[in-house]
């Protein structure tokens, strides 16, 4: 007997589209196809498609020491009703940060009575902790962040972005390790100085903000990156990339050897220097949303392949962090949450807009980014893999109300937004953990997931 069968759906498998039935035994997927046998769970997909669920590289959880930010139990609980079935955590942001093996742990256990999803966690590169690298990466780290931007936090225990030393002293270390090093990837000198410079002058609306992050600070720090990372055999990993600029030096460098790869976020594919004049504080991220003529570029990269995941960069924080009460942009909470409708919204301006076709789509928010940190049996709908599975109902819309929102916070970009499909169903390893107005399931069950280091066979 089938455990559940999901019938009449559109199925986007690696290989292409079938209207299909899946069946799912013990977690796993079984069966693509006409499938006719009893289950003890029937789901109709009838004019729905049937994806895998999303794997998020890129989620900031501030648990421990800033839960009232984003905890595991809310910050999960959004992504499950968003269609996301896995997440990679960021080491920052929790407080103390990620940088030993000791706090490595600690988070892990947290997170696995809490987590609705189940997750990878990054181990954090701070100036001098270069000990704790191998340890973390024995601990079951997906893999290394570091900051080559400024970071901006003197509290004792936060996260702290290195210099060429500590980069090129830390990379040596994660060569070590065969795990990749992901970087946010901005000059700090350039940013911190330009910024003064706006300062000084009393410009500090959206504008100054814009200006004091070009795009030559992200695309002069991935070239500098990528050179070190020569040097020392490190494989590296661009987060949030912006430009399209950066995503060709990562491209040139692919072709070249180097074992390279990069993020763009969908905020930067979705929103740009205009929208952020009229959004205000809410959608201020670094790097910075641009111009519209830099966001076409950026697309043209992601239509040409060029690059491996899309992701939210959730990055939450308390209402009053993200308003602007002295008029000052500069003293405002940097990043925007997002995490909930990465997959709608993404849907949305990718695929129904023309953009992608479906393959193309779970590409970037499944498959790939579930290769990049070795989360083996996920992020494809194919048989033998986890049955992690989003329903998407591409005709249904609405506009995005706060009160959608299940983040601490509920706070968004996107809110007052026009979404032109709906998730209605998330699947995790073959047990529904959100349904769409009926909720969650009552207990989370999300799992700690080690980098399996996947083999270019598996690829
Ligand atoms: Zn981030």
């Amino acid at each position: 007997m089938q455990t559940s069968i999901i019938k009449n759906g559109l199925i986007v498998t690696p290989t292409g589209v079938v209207k299909a039935d899946l069946a799912i035994k013990a977690g796993k997927i079984a069966a693509i196809g006409d499938l006719s046998g009893s289950a003890e769970e029937v789901i109709d997909a009838k004019g729905q498609l049937v994806l895998p669920g999303m794997v998020d590289a890129h989620v900031h959880i501030n648990e421990p020491g800033r839960g009232n930010w984003e905890d595991y139990h809310t910050g999960s609980q959004a992504l499950a009703a968003g269609g996301t079935t896995s997440m990679v955590v960021m080491p920052l942001n929790a407080l103390p940060a990620r940088t030993t093996a000791a706090e490595f742990n600690r988070h892990r256990a947290i997170a696995e009575g809490r987590s609705y999803i189940d997750f990878a966690l990054y181990g954090g590169l701070v100036p001098g902790n270069q000990p704790a690298i191998a340890p973390m990466a024995q601990a079951g780290a997906a893999g290394f962040k570091a900051f080559m931007a400024t970071t901006g936090s003197d509290e004792p225990g936060d996260f702290h972005n290195v210099d060429d030393y500590d980069l090129y002293r830390g990379m040596q270390a994660i060569a070590k390790t065969g795990l990749r090093l992901s970087l946010h990837a901005e000059n700090a000198v350039l940013t911190d100085r330009l910024a003064e410079d706006e300062i000084a002058h009393q410009h500090t609306d959206v504008q100054a903000y814009i200006d004091s992050r070009p795009p030559m600070v992200e695309v002069e720090a991935v070239r500098r990156a990528l050179y070190l990372a020569k040097q020392t055999g490190c494989k590296l990993h661009f987060v949030h990339l912006s430009t399209g600029e950066a995503v060709r030096e990562v491209h040139r460098a692919q072709l070249a050897g180097q074992d390279v790869t990069c993020e763009t976020c969908l905020h930067y594919l979705t929103l740009n220097t205009v929208d952020f004049k009229q959004i205000g504080p809410l959608a201020k991220c670094s790097p910075v949303l641009r111009t519209p003529e830099v966001q076409a570029d950026l697309w043209r990269e992601v239509q040409a392949g060029h690059v491996n995941a899309v992701t939210s960069d959730h990055s939450p924080a308390p209402a009053e962090m993200k308003a602007n009460p002295s008029n000052n942009i500069f003293e405002v909470w940097g990043g925007i949450s997002g995490a909930q409708n990465n997959l709608d919204i993404f849907y949305d301006v990718a695929v129904k807009s023309g953009r992608l076709n479906l393959q193309q789509f779970v590409q970037l928010t499944a498959a790939g980014p579930a290769q990049l940190f070795g989360l083996k049996n996920k992020g494809q709908l194919r048989v033998g893999a986890d049955a992690d599975i989003a329903l998407l109902d591409p005709d249904q819309s609405y506009t995005l109300q706060a009160s959608d929102l299940f983040y601490k916070n509920p706070i968004s970009a996107y809110v007052g937004r026009k979404i032109n499909c709906r998730v209605t169903r998330t699947i995790l390893r073959g047990k529904t953990i959100f349904e769409l107005g009926r909720g969650f399931d009552e207990q989370p069950t999300g799992r700690f997931l080690r980098n399996q280091q996947v083999t270019e066979a598996d690829k």
